[in-house]
């Protein structure tokens, strides 16, 4: 059974619809990543849960409890803002110390439960100092402890990670996934960092335009889109034009694709978006022969030491294909190349 059911949730602001008919159910001790393009309704649906907005229509359960109607400060909800929220003029100690209070933890037990929580978010001997004195990674964990003095059933996370820099983010992203490993506790993240997403979630939901186009685990999504929206914004995606054939051919780009099993799914005549991820595209020099290979010519290359990106113009489309700097072909801009990937490496879309 669900921890958090969202039933049909809905939030309009005048014209927009910010979180249109949204059903999810997010399990016990999962963490899941909210994620997609700026305005897609991820803060929205996250304050929607949080308490923090009222719904135009739809249920939310938590557990078996219904809290649609249930005030923020009575959702048992721990909450981490981009901002943060820390009063700047209180030491760490006493930011965290307010959140006891707020639930009447007794003055004798609250520095013992201070010194507890830094402990668990790594940050001991630091309880004195101001919030002002503290790196912004430091600042994080500050916020984290505040948010589980509270005991909450779910954790609430609105981009905690953005104003970090990467190598900081990519630390912080790793610490927040063991901890919310190590305590079970059921986490939603709202992000608009792909990576991010993959790296820390058990599954993410892909919103756009106030939707959910697809919810699954990272590389389920990454490898398994099954809507084109998906397909385009997790990773990069070549989309090429095609038309079915037969069973087993699709016309690519106006070239001859054989080897896929298509079944009865399409039908002869059929427009279809064949989605091509960088790495499974091989691009060799010379002039295409054979089938499965579409012609084309290297418009730029970019090596970042760890990767090679090279960009091809294949018939006024762009593909894009990543390979390892040890496995990079002897290539430069403006050669003639031949394009090519298994059937068994695409996904179809209609
Ligand atoms: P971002 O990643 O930029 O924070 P988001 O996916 O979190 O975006 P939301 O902040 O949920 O998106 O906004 C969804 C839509 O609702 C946007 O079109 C936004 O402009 C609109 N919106 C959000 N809050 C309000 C508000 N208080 N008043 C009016 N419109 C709002």
């Amino acid at each position: 059974m669900a921890y958090l059911g969202l039933k049909s949730i809905t939030k309009h602001f005048g014209a927009v619809n910010a979180v249109d008919y949204i059903d999810l159910e997010i399990f016990s001790g999962e963490l899941v990543s909210f994620l997609g393009p700026s305005g897609c309704g991820k803060t929205t649906l996250l304050r929607l849960i949080a308490g923090l907005e009222t719904s135009d229509g739809g249920q939310i359960f938590l557990g078996s409890r219904d809290i649609t109607e249930v005030p923020t400060h009575q959702r048992d909800i721990g909450m981490v803002f981009q901002s943060l929220a820390l009063f700047p003029h209180m030491t760490v100690g006493e930011n965290i110390a307010y959140a006891l209070r707020i639930q009447r933890v007794p003055k004798s037990q609250q520095e013992k439960q201070v010194d507890e929580l830094l402990e668990l978010v790594c940050l001991p001997g630091v309880k004195s100092r101001r919030i002002s004195q503290l790196s912004g990674g430091q600042q994080q964990r500050v916020a984290i402890a505040r948010a589980l003095a509270r005991h909450p059933k779910l954790l609430l996370l609105d981009e905690p990670f953005s104003a970090l820099d990467a190598k900081l983010r990519e630390a912080m992203q790793l610490e927040l996934r063991l901890l919310q490993q190590r305590l079970g506790i059921t986490t939603i993240l709202v992000t608009h960092d792909q990576q991010e997403a993959m790296t820390i979630s058990d599954r993410v939901v892909v919103m756009n335009e106030g939707k959910i186009r697809q919810v699954g685990k990272p590389l389920e999504i990454y490898r398994h889109p099954t809507d084109p929206f998906v397909a385009d914004f997790i990773g990069t995606n070549n989309l090429l034009r095609g038309v079915v054939c037969n069973e087993t051919a699709i016309e690519v780009e106006g070239v001859l694709f054989t080897g896929w099993q298509l079944g009865d799914r399409f039908s002869s005549g059929q427009q279809v978006s064949i989605g091509v991820r960088p790495e499974d595209v091989t691009v060799v020099p010379g002039q295409p022969s054979g089938r499965n290979c579409i012609p084309g010519t290297v418009t730029f290359i970019r090596d970042i030491g760890s990767s090679v990106k090279i960009h091809l113009d294949c018939r006024g489309r762009k593909v894009v294909s990543t390979v390892l700097p040890k496995a990079r072909p002897r290539l430069a801009q403006g050669d003639t190349v031949t394009a090519s990937f298994s059937a068994n490496s695409c996904i179809i879309l209609q």
